[in-house]
């Protein structure tokens, strides 16, 4: 790019480009903007490819014989968790398909894990003094929410391009039985984009810690979600913790709500034999079986595993051009300055933005007050604070293109004018 840094700038000429920039600014809140990049959620577009499912399902039994309309089967219809087993390396048996959120089986193993413990745990974790979570930063505001709302303690480590930080990771298990979790989202994760890799994912199952029902919660909902044509396989965690002697480390999770419809997709989890087994018992009390009807048209809609790979090369098909204009602008417009980093993810539903520290809040203000919806600077932090008020999440998925392009320019615009204003204080 031909940008010139903006720290080897003269005093003249950062008071010449900060006037530049305010007026650019200013023409940018005039113009009455109303576009929002908040939200990972799928477009219309994305969702109309999934229309098929308000025809299904043909027919009301499963393969079994089972009625779906009726009361019952607590894990889910077996032609569903047979497609989803092989495109998540899981056996079916070890699959639980469960109904329209993983969000919400995750908060069920939570509570469960505190009210009761799980099946490798000396008690309740609520029995506890003190329940601590570690959390890899930048990560998903709601993993963070959850936790906060049930007391539990927040640790951040660093998420690297192939992974949580081991290291830190370790060194935090070690020594404390309070230490008895943490979050993974190890595919495209939340907002870098990172994959976990094979070596990292061996290393957290197989790490010694102080808690002896250490669980990684495997929030790998972004699985199945390319945005190029080199898929990147998750890691077979079960196989790898089962390998690693802890086998009941890991719970994997995954959904299709950003398959088939956000609101009304099919949520899966998955883990040891025993774990399913106290996952449905706790399930059992206060449910008598999913939505099979949905569980046997998402069956019938997807046919078999290379269906639902199909299926998502439609969705790269709406939304790698999002992307890819998120890179162009962010090149085009921040690109040499030296005032801005920025993931180019390969999957998954987000962008992560790192502006000069200190300026997120100011960048994410600026966007507001001219009419662009930003995540709330903090928002992938525990707490909601990012100790260095550097970075941004920026979402395409939902908006038109031409919308897209829009509201990264005043991104743009808005990250240049927050620079300006720290670097001349
Ligand atoms: N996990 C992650 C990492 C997510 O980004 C999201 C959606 N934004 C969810 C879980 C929510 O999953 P579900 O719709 O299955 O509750």
């Amino acid at each position: 790019s031909a940008q010139s840094r903006l720290t080897d700038l003269s005093a003249d000429e950062l008071a010449a480009f900060r006037a530049e920039q305010q007026t650019a600014y200013d023409t940018l809140a005039g113009s009455g903007l109303k576009l929002d990049l908040t939200r990972g959620k799928p477009s219309a577009a994305q969702l109309d490819l999934s229309n098929g499912l308000l025809d299904l399902p043909k027919g009301v039994h499963d393969a079994s014989g089972t009625d779906t309309r009726n009361y019952g089967g607590l894990q889910g219809i077996s032609e569903l968790r047979q497609i989803f087993a092989e495109l998540l390396w899981v056996e079916p048996a070890q699959l639980v398909a469960g109904g329209n959120s993983s969000l919400t089986m995750m908060k069920d193993t939570l509570v469960d894990l505190m009210l009761f413990g799980g099946v490798d745990s000396p008690g309740p974790w609520s029995a506890q003094e003190k329940v601590r979570f570690i959390c890899p930063v930048p990560g998903y505001d709601r993993h963070h929410t959850l936790l906060d709302s049930l007391g539990i303690e927040m640790l951040a480590v660093p998420m690297n391009d192939d992974g949580p930080d081991v290291d830190a990771v370790a060194a935090l298990v070690k020594d404390d039985p309070t230490v008895n979790g943490m979050w993974i989202v190890p595919t495209y994760a939340n907002p870098a984009g990172a994959v976990c890799s094979q070596e990292v994912a061996a290393a957290l199952v197989a790490m010694p810690t102080a808690a002896p029902d250490f669980k990684i919660l495997w929030d790998n909902a972004y699985a199945l979600h390319h945005l190029t044509a080199d898929e990147v396989k998750s890691a077979d965690i079960l196989s790898l913790a089962s390998a690693a002697g802890h086998p009941h480390r890991p719970i994997l999770f995954a959904s299709t709500s950003k398959i088939t419809f956000a609101g009304a997709g099919v949520a899966f989890l998955a883990a040891s034999t025993e774990q399913v087994a106290w996952y449905l018992k706790h399930l059992g009390e206060g449910a008598i079986g999913p939505d099979k009807v949905n569980q046997l048209r998402h069956a019938q809609f997807f046919g078999d595993a290379d269906g639902v790979r199909a299926h998502m090369a439609r969705h790269r098909e709406i939304i790698a051009p999002k992307f890819a204009e998120v890179q162009r602008i962010l090149t085009d417009r921040l690109g040499g300055t030296g005032v801005a980093t920025w993931t180019d993810p390969k999957g998954g539903y987000f962008v992560s933005l790192d502006v000069v520290p200190g300026t997120a809040a100011r960048v994410v203000q600026l966007a507001k007050d001219a009419g662009i919806a930003l995540t709330p600077a903090g928002a992938s932090f525990p707490y909601g604070v990012d100790p260095q008020d550097t970075n941004i999440r920026l979402a395409p998925t939902f908006p038109a293109l031409p919308e897209v392009t829009a509201a990264m320019e005043a991104v743009a615009t808005c990250v240049l004018l927050a620079a300006a204003e720290k670097l001349s204080s």
